[in-house]
């Protein structure tokens, strides 16, 4: 299953999760229907400080809707780390979302688990295009 696009309201809440966590990062899993992502899970015992977040292995649940990955950059900075590529891989999932201040609705890439750039539809905006 190719993860195409993310729910607006879901890209939404990751610009609001992003800003409250401000200055620390979040970290957060992304699950996904038919292709689509539709929701988010934020790790119990993600652990955060203004320049990392991470899962702890023994809290990582096993999702089988897994999509990817969602975290914010608090340095407004858009592409993965060298520590994200390794976070990606190992954690598992297609497409990973990068969150920078401002956490604006343009501040945000998403990436694939090798950190090259992923093109993903926003469902249920304006822009989006069922054909396309
Ligand atoms: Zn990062």
């Amino acid at each position: 299953m190719n993860i195409k696009g993310i729910q607006k309201n879901v890209l939404s809440l990751l610009i609001q999760i992003g800003k409250d966590s401000y200055p620390h990062e979040f970290l957060a899993q992304l699950l996904h229907k038919d292709g689509i992502i539709n929701d988010v899970l934020i790790i119990p015992g993600t652990i955060t400080s203004p320049v990392m977040a991470y899962i702890r292995d023994d809290v990582r649940p096993i999702m089988v809707n897994l999509a990817g990955t969602a975290h914010s950059h608090p340095n407004g900075i858009l592409r993965p780390s060298f520590t994200d590529v390794l976070h990606f891989a190992k954690i598992g999932g297609q497409c990973h979302l990068i969150f920078g201040s401002p956490f604006s609705r343009d501040s945000w890439r998403a990436f694939h688990a090798d950190g090259s750039p992923y093109t993903l539809y926003i469902v249920g905006d304006d822009d989006w295009d069922e054909n396309g």
